[in-house]
Order: C-alpha cells, then sequence, then structure tokens
C-alpha cells in the first residue's frame, strides 16, 4: 500500500509557524496534500503534549488518529530538538527528529529532560544544551523503537554535518551511538544524488520531511513507503533495513535558501568553483561567504554517485502546485487566482500528491487551465528554470519564461 509519510513538522506551539497548525488544522492540509502518515511535530512541548491526547488517540498500530474520526490522515510521534553544545573544542549546533511509538515514551524524555534543568515549555523545537548522542540514549532508555533522524543535515547553521556548526561524519557526532542512526533528512537544499556522492551515507536511509513552519507546506519534501499495513514497526523496520521504501518526493535543492555560496546583503551568489577562486571570501565586504549545501557536499564527497555501494532509493523530484499555478498565470502564490485554481483542482482530482504524481494528461486538461496541465506535465519532465538559493534567500524555479506564457490563452468556457 503506497503510504507518503512527513516526519518533520512543527506545531503552533514553535516559534515563526503558523496559528494553523493545530492538529484539526495539520490533519486537514495532510489530506489536501495526500500525506497519508504526518508528525505531530512537538513532542518535547508539554502543552502541545496535552492537545496531541486530547485529539488523537492510539489506533494499536503506533500511529494516532483523530478521535472525533473525522479524518483518515494518521499521524506520529515526531519532534525537533536543538542541541547546542560544544565538543573538541568547537561550538555545535545540530537539530535531530525523534520519533516515538507511545505516548509515555515521549512523556518519559520530557520528564529527564525536565528534571534535568532544560526548559521545553517555551519553543515546540526546544534548544537542549546536552550532546545529541546522550540525548539519543535517553531516547532509547524510554523507546527502544525511538527512531533518530538527524534533521536537514547540510545546512551550514543547524545540522550534523553543517559548514558553520557541525561534524565531518556522523561517527565524530554520535559515536558509540551512530549504529541507531539508521535514518538522515536531506532537507531541502539537497536531493538524494547529492548525498550518494558521500560514503559516510552509504549505511543510512536517505529520507525527506518538510519541515513545515505553515500548513501550506506540508509535503512539499515527503518520503514514499510501500507496506503491507500502516504501522509504527513497518516505518522503523523500513528506515533501519532500507525496504519497503518507494522513493522519496524533493524539492529541487536549488529552490533551498542555502543551495549555493554568497551573501544576501551584498547580493553576491557564488559556486563552490567561484568560492574557490575567491578563497572563500567576500569581493564586496571582504567578509566569509556564507558557504552552501552544494559546497559542502563537494568538501564530504568522496565517491561518485554511480560508486555508491548501496541500493539506493530513486527520488522524485516536484514543484507545490500552488507554485506551478503562480508561475503559470505569472502571479504571486499567495494570491486569490492561484487559490481559486488550486482548489477547483484538488475538489476535482483529489489531493495535491495525484494530481503532481498520477493525474493523466487527459485528466489534468478537463479540469486546469491548458497552461496549468501544461506547467504539471513539465514540471514531471523536469523542464525547469532555475535561480538557486544562498544565504538564506530562496532558490527560484520557473516552468515558462515570459514569451512562452504568452502563447498560451485561458481556456474558453461554453456558455451553456
Ligand atoms: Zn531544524
Ligand atoms: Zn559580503
Amino acid at each position: 500500500m503506497r503510504t507518503i509519510v512527513d516526519l518533520h513538522i512543527h506545531s503552533y506551539y514553535s516559534r515563526a509557524t503558523s496559528k494553523k497548525l493545530t492538529i484539526a488544522g495539520i490533519a486537514k492540509y495532510a489530506a489536501i496534500k495526500g500525506v497519508d502518515v504526518i508528525a505531530t511535530g512537538d513532542i518535547t512541548h508539554p502543552k502541545w503534549m496535552n492537545e496531541i491526547e486530547r485529539d488523537l488517540e492510539e489506533d494499536g498500530s503506533g500511529f494516532f488518529r483523530l478521535r472525533d474520526g473525522s479524518s483518515s490522515v494518521l499521524f506520529t510521534l515526531f519532534g525537533e530538538i536543538a542541541s547546542v553544545y560544544t565538543k573538541h573544542g568547537r561550538g555545535r549546533r545540530v537539530h535531530t527528529l525523534f520519533g516515538v511509538s507511545s505516548i509515555a515514551a515521549a512523556r518519559q524524555v520530557n520528564k529527564r529532560l525536565t528534571d534535568a534543568g532544560f526548559n521545553l515549555a517555551y519553543d515546540g523545537r526546544p534548544i537542549v544544551g546536552m550532546d545529541v548522542k546522550e540525548l539519543a540514549k535517553i531516547y532509547l532508555d524510554a523507546d527502544p523503537d525511538a527512531l533518530i533522524i538527524p534533521a536537514h543535515i547540510w545546512t551550514p547553521w543547524f545540522a550534523v554535518f553543517g559548514s558553520k556548526s557541525g561534524f565531518d561524519s556522523l561517527e565524530e557526532c554520535f559515536e558509540e551511538m551512530t549504529p541507531y542512526i539508521y535514518g538522515i533528512e536531506t532537507g531541502l537544499s539537497s536531493d538524494p544524488e547529492m548525498n550518494w556522492r558521500v560514503s559516510a551515507l552509504n549505511n543510512v536511509t536517505i529520507l525527506s520531511n518538510s519541515d513545515a513552519h505553515s500548513p501550506e507546506k506540508i509535503g512539499r519534501e515527503a518520503t514514499v513507503f510501500d507496506w503491507a499495513t500502516r504501522t509504527y514497526h513497518a516505518l522503523y523496520q523500513s528506515i533501519k533495513n532500507q525496504t519497503d521504501i518507494a522513493y522519496t518526493i524533493e524539492f529541487y535543492p536549488e529552490e533551498g535558501k542555502y543551495h549555493l555560496d554568497g551573501h544576501r546583503a551584498c547580493h553576491i551568489q557564488f559556486t563552490p568553483q567561484q568560492t574557490a577562486k575567491h578563497k572563500g571570501v567576500c569581493p564586496k565586504c571582504g567578509l566569509p561567504l556564507v558557504v552552501g549545501v552544494m559546497n559542502r557536499v563537494e568538501v564530504l564527497a568522496d565517491q561518485t554517485i554511480q560508486a555508491a555501494p548501496r541500493t539506493k532509493i530513486p527520488f522524485n523530484s516536484i514543484v507545490p502546485l500552488p507554485e506551478i499555478i503562480a508561475d503559470s498565470f505569472g502571479v504571486g502564490v499567495a494570491s486569490k487566482k492561484v487559490h481559486t485554481e488550486f482548489q477547483k483542482i484538488i475538489d476535482s482530482l483529489g489531493n495535491e500528491f495525484h494530481v503532481l504524481l498520477d493525474a493523466s494528461r487527459a485528466e489534468l486538461e478537463r479540469v486546469a487551465q491548458p497552461i496549468v496541465a501544461e506547467a504539471i506535465l513539465r514540471v514531471r519532465a523536469g523542464k525547469l528554470h532555475i535561480n538557486p538559493g544562498y544565504d538564506g534567500v530562496f532558490g527560484t524555479v520557473h516552468v515558462f519564461t515570459e514569451a512562452e506564457r504568452a502563447t498560451f490563452q485561458p481556456k474558453q468556457h461554453a456558455l451553456f
């Protein structure tokens, strides 16, 4: 059974997130997107845990359903912790996803962290000043099947491989706990192909999640499993053994805000080669450039894609449907016109993943404006114009040039 899973989102208790990220809001948008199993997010937050217990019930599978039965979306208990600590004389900032199969396990971890003096209540994604490998032990004590997944591993400031904050290998970070790291999250700024070049990742499962801070972003990246039954155990086994994973759904990594190198304020956007030519220094302000994900991968890459020894999980690059519609019409993604077309397509064809991945040309042309149908098919074929992101600036992906867009006429509706 195809099961689309997103293990990384945040609730409205996290900083800079949408008020709509309630349990009901998450369930609603997961269904619109076509996500079958969605993270609760923020399992360290005491008030959010109370809402989880109030609104969800475990159904015997280790996953959770809405108590009121209003949605078939399944929830899984996952949260993110920012570990900030010093190791081998250097400051480290590492973000990690932790997943458990029971509320009791999540509560047990929270009690231990609170008893140790950490404040979990001020942010859904708390900063915990503890070596992340010790945190891994606490989770495994509470639940032997806990999943520990380094998040967006390449981002410069907050990741296990981050150029500004991290390590050069999983072993350096997790030491004796490394064998319990079964999966990593690529993050928006890298795709699996980039990760296949790093032999340090040969034995872990490459996963993709949305890291959504608003419900509209749910599922912008996700992992597609093929399970006999939808259970936490199936999720655990798949990630541990790299089995029953069909493919990952990927953002174009160039869209990520740390893909290339540069300085946002100086409008300097460099490829790794240009950065090397300038010896890592900004030609405008003379300060070190913020080194992006592409460059960091180049530094740690030690094998060709072909040489990657393990079974590689395929991937499918998408552009979110609202962005496709916005580009087709040449308007902003938040505009009414985009919303109306999006709603019309979803109401008629089902969820967004069906539209992006499965719907036939005939289906699309029956419902969508011709230019939108064409755009969806072009995205599937990878025919795009891309301007990469850098130093916190999101990249842009366009399906059409101005001239191409002008050749499409709006669909004429019959009068009767
Ligand atoms: Zn994070
Ligand atoms: Zn500069």
